[in-house]
């Protein structure tokens, strides 16, 4: 695996990666700090590949990008609902009045989101949180209230044009067909032009750092992990020159060896998370196993549904056993 010798794009600039395709990067308030967009050139304007999160700074960004283009844009494409990925694809669809392309799942999933509960009650998120162990005061904190999605998503728009697997868009002759991928987000797309031996992966694959494999409170008994380890090997069959342009972190080549990492890397978090369930072990408990490093309210959000999903998926095996503890919380037991 390595990657290519390609400058970062400063902010508000690009880098050319591929002919037609430009590397664009906006900054993230977050400990991972950028996301990777990209641009590909049609012969009539630009399609934008993801947009970075709703704020202010992200939208001059944009309008300083987009008025050194030539050319217009035509389409904004979004690989995924999350928010650094989606934040802006109502803001542009509109201010250009070009279509919002995505797949069916990740759209309606967005406009639930951005709907919100609408009056429905918050129980479920309360024994999510219960079950995985959450002091009372903590699961307090983080049921009550907060705009969350919405505070830093434009809203998204009223129609879109779906994307599904195997679906292509021609760009400027090259045709870029989508290939699904499941388990970091329901029906995440990625895009891949075989003539310019170039994958768009979103957060699908990443380089040196995992994507975030989660089970949350919206489908606490989903078997996410399975949907991306299914979902990940026929990456691997794609061309190894292929240039792999990623929503973090840097291009790089070797897509056959970054898939087998992150195989081996969940088969391995697995194993360690029955061997520490020889002992009746809460989901608290075992973030340790999965996480070295010091977890903050945000990052351990995400450690607990990543550790869930990892759960889930050895229930689904037949591996453990689960139960609910006379303190509300699951005890997961390793089936020796
Ligand atoms: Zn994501």
């Amino acid at each position: 695996m390595h990657y290519p010798d390609l400058p970062l794009p400063d902010e508000g600039n690009w880098t050319v990666v591929a002919p037609g395709v430009y590397w664009v990067r906006m900054p993230l308030p977050f400990e991972l700090d950028h996301i990777n967009l990209y641009l590909l050139e049609d012969s009539n304007g630009w399609y934008i590949v993801d947009t970075g999160l709703g704020t202010s700074k992200t939208k001059a960004l944009w309008d300083q990008i987009i008025g050194r283009l030539e050319k217009p844009v035509v389409g904004v494409v979004v690989t995924h609902l999350h928010p650094d990925h989606i934040g802006l694809a109502g803001w542009l669809t509109e201010k250009y009045r070009v279509p919002l392309y995505i797949s069916q799942l990740e759209y309606f999933m967005a406009r639930s989101l951005v709907a919100g509960r609408n009056g429905a009650s918050s129980l479920p998120d309360k024994i999510y949180f219960e079950r995985a162990g959450l002091p009372p005061e903590h699961i307090e904190m983080l049921t009550s209230g907060g705009k969350g999605f919405g505070s830093v998503v434009t809203p998204v728009p009223v129609a879109y044009q779906r994307l599904r697997q195997g679906s292509c868009l021609s760009i400027n002759g090259n045709t870029w067909k989508v290939m699904i991928g499941r388990g970091h987000s329901p029906e995440h797309a990625c895009l891949y032009c075989e003539k310019l031996n170039v994958l768009i992966s979103g957060d699908h694959i990443l380089p040196s750092i995992t994507p975030n494999i989660g089970v949350y409170s919206t489908e606490p008994e989903g078997n996410t992990l399975k949907d991306y380890l299914d979902t990940l090997p026929v990456f691997a069959e794609l061309p190894p020159d292929t240039l792999v342009l990623p929503a973090h972190k840097q291009p790089f080549i070797g897509i056959q060896q970054r898939v087998s990492e992150l195989i081996n890397h969940h088969h391995e978090q697995l194993r360690c998370l029955l061997e520490a369930c020889e002992i009746p072990s809460c989901v608290m408990s075992l973030l340790p196993v999965l996480f070295k490093r010091e977890l903050n309210v945000r990052t351990q959000m995400f450690a607990i549904a990543e550790c869930m999903s990892h759960l889930n998926y050895l229930l689904a095996e037949g591996k453990l056993t689960r139960s609910v503890g006379e303190d509300n919380k699951y005890y997961y037991k390793s089936r020796v």
